[in-house]
């Protein structure tokens, strides 16, 4: 099959296997979830970039992170909302502080509160993730025992790019990847493709969060090719925070066409309120990417993780 009518698109791809690997374990689940839950957050907030998105997470998520069981709820929204959409694998990246507020910084209780997450038909595989907003050195030895407790499957390092020098954060990559975990950046979402450079060197990632703004720069996407990067991409996150103009003319269609790896993901559907079906359907009705660019796109995420 290699054309399709747009209407017929998204019945098609609801019943695909697929991956979401750029996903934020505790702002991932559907704000009617919560709702139907008993929590009720504000549906009026504007959500016009990454300082206001840090903002409404401070105020309104991390009191449901603190307790235990609004910090399930979130996370089972999150999970259930995988299997509804034919996900087959879900990276969900936690912040290693969520041990430190909901756990008292006790490594075993965090670890054993989240190994309770078992589905089946959901693959599962946790990202330690660290805010650069929120890290504090006196984090790190925390950090360095989460990393070795071989329970997290990667590492990623979120939040407002370059905001802390990437050298506070080598030696956890290094760690990671002496470890064989999934290593995984943000970077390019905000700052252009020198940061994405910058990172791509001082890292050595295997995966990079958004990364859009690599398109900006041959050289760079050169490197990234020749490194086998692979770029998780979330283009409803883009267009909302304002780092996309539309879905029509995200950078994702250059970044396909010049031999990238690229998955689709979603990032924050709490926030955005865009799953991955969405997400596959928007780039095929817009035209921004064709059904067999979208299909390769689709089983490349799974291939990742046969
Ligand atoms: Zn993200």
């Amino acid at each position: 099959m290699s054309k399709m009518e747009t209407s017929g698109y998204l019945d098609y791809i609801k019943n695909q296997p697929k991956t979401d690997i750029h996903n934020h374990a505790l702002s991932s689940c559907r704000f009617q979830f919560l709702k139907q839950n008993g929590v009720n957050l504000p549906s009026d907030y504007k959500m016009d970039g990454i300082a206001s998105l840090i903002d409404f997470s401070r105020k309104y998520l991390t009191p449901l992170e603190n307790e235990v069981s609004t910090l399930t709820l979130l996370l089972k929204g999150n999970f259930l909302n995988c299997i509804e959409t034919g996900i087959k694998v879900v990276c969900p990246s936690i912040d290693y502080k969520v041990c430190l507020r909901t756990f008292n910084g006790d490594v075993q209780s965090f670890i054993s509160f989240l190994q309770q997450f078992q589905y089946d038909n959901l693959k599962i595989l946790w990202d330690l993730s660290i805010s650069r907003d929120s890290f504090k050195a006196e984090h790190r030895p925390l950090f360095i025992d989460l990393l070795h407790t071989n329970f997290f499957a990667g590492i990623d390092l979120a939040s407002t790019e370059n905001i802390q020098p990437n050298s506070t954060f080598v030696e956890f990559y290094q760690i990671a990847n002496g470890m064989n975990m999934l290593t995984k950046v943000h970077a390019g979402e905000m700052l252009g493709a020198d940061y994405v450079k910058q990172c791509i060197l001082d890292f050595n990632p295997q995966q990079i969060q958004h990364g859009i703004s690599i398109v900006k720069d041959k050289d760079v996407v050169k490197l990234a090719r020749e490194r086998n990067i692979v770029f998780n991409v979330c283009p409803t996150s883009n267009v909302c925070l304002g780092y996309a103009k539309s879905i029509k003319s995200h950078p994702i269609r250059q970044m396909v066409e010049s031999g990238l790896n690229v998955t689709l993901s979603t990032d924050d559907l709490l926030f955005f309120g865009s799953d991955i079906n969405e997400e596959y359907n928007k780039l095929y009705t817009n035209g921004t990417l064709t059904f067999d660019q979208l299909e390769k796109i689709r089983k490349f995420g799974l291939e990742i993780f046969k």
